[in-house]
């Protein structure tokens, strides 16, 4: 399953979470260490970030492997933010390579990755729309639906996390969004660590060896902000 990573804090490149840690995640597009589901993430990479000049966050997607863009170096060390979001892809089979089934997808200011598989038939019926046939491109149309209509991020999250392991009890469902000011992800199934330090850092798994990486445990939902992380049973 794919990989993905986020930042929140003082401004950083997305090179910070790309090919500046050594277990970053263009090591992890091809040697992951801790990947449950899958081998490579090859299918695909996205990032986007939060530029304060902007109203909406930049998005860079592209549907071939990360290691075979030769302009991502260079854009991903001027791509600076507060608030960073990136991810490898390994598509699921039977979903389609395309930039559009590509995290991050955006919506109303949120960026959204998924982690994981779900059945078409359970995720569909969670929103009206989605810009791919992709399970994820699903699920991130129906958390953009209920945070566009006022539910909290971490709660669109655990809402639909709940309503498609509900319809498929095989799924995997590990969401990472921000919206410039915070980070929520979910833990459905897959791996997923934070590391505090000057700001949060998420990821599937840890970008190096420093100390201080913390696994998250299975079915749990994460809330962090500059104020602090909580992480509660799902
Ligand atoms: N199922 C999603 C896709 O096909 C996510 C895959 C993954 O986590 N490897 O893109």
């Amino acid at each position: 399953m794919c990989r993905h990573a986020a930042w929140l804090g003082p401004v950083r490149s997305l090179a910070s979470l790309i090919d500046e840690p050594e277990y970053g995640l263009l090591r992890q597009s091809y040697a992951p260490r801790r990947q449950r589901y899958g081998t490579v993430n090859a299918d695909g990479f996205g990032m986007g970030w939060y530029d304060p000049g902007l109203a909406e966050p930049v998005r860079y997607r592209r549907a071939v492997p990360i290691w075979a863009d030769a302009n991502l170096p260079g854009l991903a060390r001027a791509a600076r933010s507060h608030c960073l979001l990136a991810a490898v892809r390994s598509a699921t089979v039977g979903m389609p390579v395309e930039e559009t089934a590509t995290a991050p997808f955006a919506s109303g200011g949120v960026l959204l990755s998924h982690n994981g598989r779900a059945a078409r038939e359970a995720v569909r019926p969670l929103a009206d729309d989605a810009e791919s046939t992709c399970d994820s491109a699903w699920l991130a149309a129906a958390v953009f639906a209920r945070a566009g209509s006022g539910t909290p991020l971490a709660e669109s999250l655990a809402e639909v996390v709940m309503l498609a392991a509900g319809k498929d009890p095989e799924a995997r469902l590990n969401l990472l969004a921000c919206d410039g000011a915070s980070i929520a992800a979910t833990v459905w199934g897959d791996s997923f660590f934070l590391h505090l330090g000057e700001g949060v850092l998420a990821a599937s798994e840890p970008l190096d060896d420093r100390p201080g990486w913390r696994a998250v445990p299975d079915r749990s939902v994460v809330t962090a902000t500059t104020d602090g992380v909580r992480v509660e049973a799902l």
